[in-house]
């Protein structure tokens, strides 16, 4: 267990996936009734990004920051010009409406703004710091984590914070010790480091199988990487036999995927996604590629399986 979330934090790859989460949150929470949400392979939840490890890789400059930068320039709205001049605490509002980035670009950028209250970017949110600021009183969070360092800044993390439970185990069998969980509704977000390859492919179908066997009307979200795209077709003939009412993939290729060695872009394969979510997420795919993408870049939304 060599990998270190740090060094890739706020990259392309985590701006996919968290714009992704947040939207799915936001539509699981339109009802009132409570949700809970397992992160089964959760990191360590807050990441420096003035930090050693962000500053090796430099990732997060051609992800999180470059986005917030472009937000930042674009013109700003009447109403976040009004909010300004109201005198709102904190840094201005990003620009909103015509012209702007697309609402669930936009909703992510606000979240990880609000873990740098005093401006600029140093603080990259994780997974389960997004999904904790967004939990109701009443929605619960349980997360996984192996190492044992990460699994230790992770409790330190959310002491104290009764709606969320942070577990030093193996987050794929926590799908099966978890669920089904006693709220009903929910979303298991499974998002592994991918250091066994081909195993872990296998491990994620039978991971999924079992939980859509406790916790069938779960929404289930895997994170991806991408080298070719061809070489993932196996594994979605897999997914798509899976007995979930529905399967979307979306994906975000920041340079075209001819290189097997290095990630050219990731996705996301969602099975059961709430009803509309493509609709939902579909503008902010294009608004990515042109971000954050090189020459021959695009993006992808494409059903599996779509529900009866
Ligand atoms: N989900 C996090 C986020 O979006 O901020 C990033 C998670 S990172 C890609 C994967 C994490 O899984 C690493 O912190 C790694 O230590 C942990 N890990 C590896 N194998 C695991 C396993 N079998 N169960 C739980 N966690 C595991």
């Amino acid at each position: 267990m060599n990998y270190r979330h740090a060094f890739h934090a706020g990259n392309h790859a985590d701006v996919l996936k968290h714009v992704a989460l947040l939207a799915l949150i936001d539509a699981l929470q339109r009802k009132d009734t409570p949700i809970f949400v397992l992160d089964t392979h959760a990191g360590r939840g807050r990441y420096d990004l003035a930090g050693e490890q962000a500053g090796r890789t430099g990732e997060a400059e051609g992800g999180v920051k470059r986005l917030l930068a472009l937000a930042r320039d674009q013109r700003p709205s009447t109403d976040s010009l009004r909010a300004q001049a109201a005198g709102n605490a904190g840094p201005a509002p990003l620009p909103r409406g015509p012209g702007a980035l697309p609402e669930p670009v936009l909703r992510y950028l606000d979240a990880v703004r609000a873990c740098n209250p005093e401006g600029g970017c140093t603080v990259y949110p994780g997974s389960p710091l997004l999904l904790a600021q967004a939990l109701r009183a009443h929605d619960r969070l349980a997360c996984c984590e192996l190492q044992a360092e990460e699994a230790a800044a992770l409790k330190a993390l959310f002491a104290g914070d009764g709606r969320v439970g942070v577990h030093r185990r193996d987050g794929y069998g926590a799908l099966a010790a978890l669920l089904p969980p006693k709220e009903k509704r929910g979303l298991a977000l499974i998002d592994p480091p991918y250091e066994a390859q081909e195993a872990e492919y296998d491990a994620i179908l039978a991971a999924l199988a079992e939980g859509l066997r406790r916790w069938p009307q779960g929404i289930y979200a895997l994170w991806y990487p991408i080298k070719q795209r061809r070489t993932l077709r196996p594994f979605f003939r897999k997914a798509a036999a899976l007995p979930a009412k529905s399967a979307l993939a979306l994906e975000l290729l920041i340079r075209p995927d001819d290189s097997p060695l290095r990630m050219n872009g990731s996705g996301m394969l969602l099975l059961n996604p709430p009803w509309q979510f493509d609709a939902a997420l579909a503008p902010a795919l294009p608004a990515l590629v042109s971000a954050l993408g090189e020459a021959g870049a695009s993006s992808r939304l494409e059903w599996l399986r779509r529900a009866d």
